[in-house]
């Protein structure tokens, strides 16, 4: 219990809830995200980190109400230096005359003088590492580090998750003690040698899972479809255009799965705009035709909707009937789609994930299909129990993973790919531009505006400061508004803004009210506007190659020849290849090489994806020996004995 700890009472027990630590394990393992370093200096002009003693009284002055300064002397090696500090008087009783203490801040020589940023009550006999913490407002690091004190003293049971053979052979610390250094680190190899074994632990335990469903998963009953598919193949010929070659490869797949007795636990991979809704919706057609429904889920609004309208019209000429569940819906709009849900009147849900709420029950729920990056962890499968049923999952991703990456994080999944995009899709031609070359960009947007066609602006954050030389989307509209006169309308779109207003803004930009729609990553997954075929994207070095690709999938959606902007003054060869590629798998091999890492998975992560110390995107090389290791493990050691595992296999099998 988190109250057992010292010095936690019910307002830092709520404060630490909102860090998501709501046991002593939780506060435990809740790590520091980087170290303060703190090298000891000599007396020189310039940044100094140095201890002395406390030679005089300080006098504090109050300026204002929220402005105050102290001065004293301290005695340093054998000079006397006068140091001075803001807003730190409420420590002046405790700077009490021949205390050692370390002052942090500024030495101006020829003043003897050192402002001060920090003052330690301690004496700075090597460097120091401080721990740094994600916080929330009323809790500092300091105080943290304190409570993950106090917690490890009070003995908490400690499971370590690595096999013993392995903590031989790799001769890892015991986990007590690297948490005790991950906390309190005394050196930089330390926190390495900590910090590694518990990115391994965490690794290992994930690659346990995945490979040990992997292994247990061809026995896992599911539903069982005993249509024929001639119906389904009547419905696919009737498609306004023919399937690619990979699109039929995946259809065959998904629907074999569907009708075999085995759950369907599938990833759909395929680039933006290679066809993976139309695929999709085959798996749904024969789902519905064998009588269960579906649910699509979506991870946001807009995307919901757009999937929704997408898909009544492939429907318009079938009696599939979809709804839509949107998250601030009138109670009785929502009401009336639960119960006509329940009594089985709906085939096919689309929503957010809050499709999933407890109150959200299916007649028959036969296929689930998430869009976009929302893998369930497989400790969150079980809300498809509450569901009812056994159902199958297939899984959609516009990210573009490294093959043999994919096979490993997603080992417990069988994978679909679509390599080849549609026909009829011009490349989308991407050039680099630096911010010099502004005019040249502007001119360009406007003929392309003059075309009657519109355009996405991209930039990495709402608002800016002046000094920053960053982008943002408040600061653009208004100097694009300048450099146009106002002629030309532009809109903004960002995720702060009301669900209702953000869609506003993007049907009327699908409508071609907003010529020019400036917004940050939010327009990121999914969305099709066809008449776009411009997008801008300022300070390309902020973003990930594949998020770069990403949103530039949402251009070149027609046959209209598209165009990509990148502007960024720094040069780089990362963003060069986006110029010299349209291929996303390509284009994440390359970034794989070049970084040995990726944002594979953009910014968000989901389900299991998530991680305490690792980071799956770049402790590759960890993730791979793990990966191995616990291939091994479980074909050789599972039951000597390992009762940790045992207990997690047990969770699994409930799961399932
Ligand atoms: P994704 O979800 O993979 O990004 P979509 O499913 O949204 O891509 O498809 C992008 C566009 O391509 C849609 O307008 C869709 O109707 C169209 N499309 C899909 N498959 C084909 C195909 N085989 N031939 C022509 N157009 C296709
Ligand atoms: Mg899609």
């Amino acid at each position: 219990m988190l109250d057992d700890v010292k010095g936690i009472g019910p307002k830092k027990e709520e404060l630490l809830n909102k860090l998501h630590i709501n046991s002593v394990d939780d506060l435990i393992n809740y790590y520091p995200f980087r170290y303060n370093i703190i090298k000891r200096t000599k007396l020189e002009n310039g940044p100094v980190a140095i201890s002395g003693i406390v030679e005089s009284m300080p006098v504090a002055s109050y300026i204002k109400k929220n402005f105050n300064k102290m001065t004293f002397r301290v005695q340093i090696d054998n000079y006397l230096v006068n140091i001075v500090i803001f807003n730190r008087a409420f420590m002046k009783n405790s700077l009490k005359r021949g205390k050692t203490i370390t002052v942090i801040g500024n030495y101006d020589e020829r003043h003897n003088v050192i402002t001060a940023d920090d003052i330690k009550f301690m004496e700075l006999k090597e460097d120091v590492y401080e721990p740094i913490y994600h916080l929330t407002t009323g809790i500092s690091s300091k105080i943290l580090n304190n409570l993950i004190n106090s917690a490890l003293e009070t003995k908490p049971e400690i499971i370590d998750y690595i096999p013993g053979y392995l903590k031989e052979e790799y001769n890892f610390l015991d986990k007590e003690t690297s948490l005790k250094m991950v906390h309190n680190p005394k050196d930089l190899k330390s926190i390495k040698d900590a910090v590694l074994r518990l990115k391994y632990e965490e690794l290992f335990k994930f690659m346990f899972k995945i490979n040990y469903l992997k292994n247990n998963r061809i026995s896992k009953k599911g539903l069982e479809r005993n249509l024929p598919f001639d119906e389904v193949n009547k419905f696919i010929s009737e498609l306004p255009f023919e399937l690619t070659d990979d699109q039929k490869k995946a259809c065959e797949d998904i629907l074999d799965d569907l009708r075999s007795p085995n759950r369907m636990n599938r990833l759909l991979l395929g680039d933006v705009g290679s066809g993976k809704t139309i695929v999709s919706v085959i798996g749904i057609f024969y789902n519905y035709l064998n009588n269960y429904q579906s649910a699509l889920l979506a991870p946001t609004e807009i995307l919901a909707t757009q999937h929704y309208n997408n898909i009544i019209n492939i429907f318009k000429k079938y009696d599939v009937k979809v709804a839509l569940l949107k998250g601030g819906m009138p109670k009785k709009d929502r009401k009336e789609i639960i119960d006509s849900l329940q009594k089985g009147e709906i085939d096919l849900l689309i929503g957010t994930h809050a499709v999933l709420e407890e109150d959200v029950i299916f007649k028959n729920l036969g296929l689930v299909i998430t869009d976009e990056q929302h893998r369930f962890g497989v400790n969150q499968r079980s809300i498809f129990q509450n569901k009812g049923t056994l159902c199958d999952i297939l899984y959609m991703s516009a990210t573009p993973i490294p093959r043999t990456y994919a096979l490993t994080i997603y080992g417990d999944m069988d994978i679909s790919m679509i390599k080849v995009k549609p026909s009829g899709r011009k490349e989308i031609k991407t050039s680099l531009y630096s911010f010099d070359d502004i005019k040249l960009v502007l001119g360009e947007m406007l003929d392309e505006i003059k075309k009657g066609h519109q355009i996405y602006i991209v930039a990495p954050m709402i608002e800016t400061d002046e000094e920053s030389e960053l982008q943002g989307v408040k600061k653009l509209k208004t100097k694009i508004d300048e450099a146009y006169n106002k002629k030309i309308k532009t809109e903004i779109l960002h995720g702060k803004l009301k669900n209702a207003d953000k869609t506003k803004i993007m049907n009327d930009f699908k409508d071609n009210k907003i010529k020019i729609l400036i917004s940050t990553t939010v327009i990121e997954v999914g969305v099709d506007v066809s008449n776009a075929t411009m997008m801008v994207i300022f300070n390309a070095e902020r973003f990930g190659l594949a998020t770069l690709h990403q949103l530039r999938g949402r251009i070149g959606r027609n046959s209209i020849e598209s165009k990509c902007i990148l502007i960024s003054d720094k040069s780089s060869d990362r963003l060069k290849v986006l110029t010299e590629s349209n291929d996303g798998f390509y284009i994440s091999e390359m970034d794989f090489k070049m970084r040995g890492e990726g944002d594979l998975f953009g910014t968000q992560q989901s389900g299991d994806m998530v991680f305490k110390i690792a980071n799956i995107t770049t402790d590759v090389k960890i993730l791979t020996q793990a990966n191995i290791d616990s291939k091994k493990f479980i074909e050789d050691r599972l039951y000597e004995g390992n009762n940790c595992y045992l207990n997690i296999i047990d969770k699994l099998n409930l799961l399932d």
